[in-house]
């Protein structure tokens, strides 16, 4: 949901504005003294690059699959369903994924 922050060109007022979606209309008059508002870019909300958000998520993903490992049962082998794989070219039917017995 975007948001945008307005500065109105009668007394100065900053306000912030949440937008339904990108696509909706710029609020027009100032809620104080009704003078225009001019929107501005926004002091909080700034867009983050790809980048950004990868380098954000990665410690939370590597801590999540760290606490699966260590919640697993101690007798689990991680290759376990790696080594029962087949590749495709010797799978018996289309579609299915298909593992030794
Ligand atoms: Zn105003």
């Amino acid at each position: 949901m975007p948001i945008y922050e307005y500065r109105c060109d009668g007394c100065g007022e900053v306000s912030s504005v949440y937008l339904r979606s990108f696509g909706s209309a710029d609020p027009t008059s100032c809620q104080l003294c009704g003078g225009d508002l001019r929107r501005i870019i926004s002091r909080v909300a700034y867009i983050r690059s790809e980048m950004d958000k990868l380098e954000q998520l990665d410690p939370k993903y590597h801590k999540m699959v760290d606490q699966a490992i260590a919640n697993a049962p101690a007798n689990s082998d991680p290759d376990y369903h790696m080594n029962r794989m087949v590749p495709f070219s010797q799978a018996k039917e289309k579609g299915e994924p298909y593992f030794k017995e």
